[in-house]
């Protein structure tokens, strides 16, 4: 079965402008002292971290002084992320405040992404979620969801817009990381001209592309190069996968990771070179989180929608970037990745 391609466009609209006045009303409602808390995914990427620290920021300069920034599980922030503005907002997540007057979502499609703070909406005084994913499940109190946006980054640089505060070059840093990951450097879809606005916007406040792009995607250390090299070459080409489309994949395990002394996180770069495959439209790369328990990246050329295939397996994501958690064996896994393709290709 193939499913329509989009431009038929069943994507779900963006905010209203009713979304909007309600996110400013909750925002500009708070006295000075409200308690603030700002959470983002788990295993916070380049725009969770981005668009959540920017735009905490921005409640700083509006004269908010109980702001806290979390995300679920261990609070280390990834390598090439540990320079960013607003680093001090961070707390770990055990000691964000457990019933804040006004929770701010970023970047998580769905409850489960928020890990053990996603109780928080139920606490919480108001809750906000700002978000570009079109598998949004429409979680929280006050929805600012566009899936036309390129990243989360640029619903909360609109955010701060209607409030009125200027973007400074802090927070323009955290926004450029946030839309320079999603974008892939500008180089994907959905860098549209807005994008290129927005970035103008953000690199006139004097920041330096080139140093933030060698930081973000150009450095690793040389164990994770060549963990890389581990990886890439074991991985395996299935032309036939995805109605013919073809699969490329390959996994690494938490044992790869303590052989070359790396953390997680150097994992998120994987797919990069991975997804270069000529002879695949899909590629993936399943990495070890706990025994039995595997993170799955996986990306389409175009010619399939992988978040059908990410959804159909309880995760989420973009028509080209999506991923989930699996279960099971590595075999196992990869095993439900395929069952899932045939029915994911799209409409030519
Ligand atoms: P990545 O492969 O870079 O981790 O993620 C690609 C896209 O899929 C991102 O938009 C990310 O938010 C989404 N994604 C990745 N893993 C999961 C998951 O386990 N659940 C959901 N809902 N989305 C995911
Ligand atoms: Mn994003």
């Amino acid at each position: 079965m193939t499913v329509a391609a989009e431009g038929a466009d069943d994507t779900p609209g963006g905010p209203t402008e009713a979304d909007w006045a309600a996110a400013v009303a909750a925002i500009r409602r708070l006295p000075a002292d409200a308690r603030v808390l700002l959470i983002c995914h788990v295993n916070p990427d380049g725009d969770a971290l981005g668009s959540m620290l920017g735009f905490g920021l921005g409640l700083r300069r509006l004269g908010l002084r109980r702001l806290q920034a979390t995300f679920p599980g261990p609070p280390e922030v990834p390598e090439p992320f540990r320079w960013l503005p607003g680093l001090d907002l961070l707390v770990p997540q055990d000691a964000a405040y457990p019933d804040p007057d006004l929770l701010i979502c970023f970047d998580a499609s769905s409850e489960s992404r928020l890990g053990d703070l996603a109780d928080r909406l139920g606490s919480a005084g108001a809750a906000l979620v700002l978000d570009h994913h079109p598998s949004n499940t429409g979680f929280g109190g006050i929805h600012l969801v566009d899936p036309h946006a390129a990243a989360t980054s640029v619903v909360a640089a609109e955010l701060l817009d209607r409030l009125g505060v200027p973007l400074d070059a802090e927070i323009a840093a955290c926004f450029y990381v946030a839309l320079s990951t999603d974008t892939g450097s500008f180089r994907f879809e959905a860098t549209t001209p807005a994008v290129h606005e927005l970035a103008a916007r953000l690199l006139a406040t004097g920041l330096r592309p080139g140093e933030i792009s060698q930081r973000i995607f150009d450095t690793r250390p040389f164990g994770a190069v060549r963990l890389f090299g581990e990886a890439l070459g074991r991985a395996r080409l299935e032309p036939g996968a995805a109605g013919g489309r073809g699969l490329v994949w390959t996994y690494a395990t938490l044992d790869d990771l303590a052989r070359y002394d790396q953390p997680p996180h150097v994992l998120d770069a994987l797919i990069d070179p991975v997804r270069c495959t000529a002879e695949a439209d899909v590629s993936c790369v399943v990495k070890q989180a706990a025994v039995g328990e595997w993170s799955v990246s996986l990306r389409s050329r175009g010619a399939v929608d992988v978040s059908r295939v990410a959804v159909a397996l309880g995760g989420g994501g973009h028509r080209l970037a999506a991923g989930f958690t699996g279960r099971g064996s590595l075999a196992e896994v990869v095993d439900r990745i395929r069952a899932e393709l045939d029915g994911a290709v799209l409409a030519a």
